[in-house]
């Protein structure tokens, strides 16, 4: 029996991750995983989580390049949640904090920052997520460009030789 069929999946066929950093022991993140995302980590040894608005498994820090190797795996006593020891690769939230737990609270829901951020979301998200279509698109934005600078010279070269046909029949005359 393969670890999945002994899992307990909720209606919507996740069950809760606890994500842990091997080194430090801080507790990185919760994720939820769906069977195959499950399976999709162990074969590949890093933390893949299904994400739906995207329809598909997604290693975790596709877009940052923030990828978890996997060290070990546990199971929790009741077969209702998983903990995964990682290494994290530079940070585990995607606003920049090596834990996405860096918010401490209070009961009145007062937060305060106990974290120093390892990078910049701008600079990580900005970047790569855009990158292919702005770099699309300011192709594109040439391509237009020079086409448009190509008519336009064709156009002085026009302009230029009909005033000047003009210009001269003007004198000639
Ligand atoms: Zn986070």
């Amino acid at each position: 029996m393969a670890l999945v069929d002994e899992l307990n999946f909720n209606e919507k066929g996740l069950i809760p991750a606890i994500i842990q950093d091997d080194k430090t022991s801080k507790v990185l993140t919760l994720c939820y995983m769906n069977k195959d995302a499950i399976e999709k980590s162990f074969d590949e040894g890093k933390i893949y989580v299904y994400r739906r608005s995207l329809g598909r498994l997604m290693i975790k820090g596709e877009t940052s390049g923030c990828i978890q190797e996997i060290r070990s795996v546990y199971v929790d006593c009741a077969n209702n949640s998983l903990l995964f020891k990682v290494d994290q690769h530079r940070a585990a939230c995607h606003e920049g904090y090596f834990t996405c737990y860096y918010l401490k609270v209070d009961k009145k829901g007062n937060k305060e920052i106990v974290d120093q951020k390892v990078f910049d979301p701008k600079d990580v998200y900005g970047k790569e997520e855009n990158s292919p279509p702005l770099v699309t698109k300011s192709d594109q934005w040439r391509d237009l460009a020079k086409i448009f600078i190509n008519f336009g010279g064709l156009l002085a070269i026009s302009m230029k030789k009909f005033f000047n046909v003009t210009f001269r029949l003007n004198v000639d005359s």
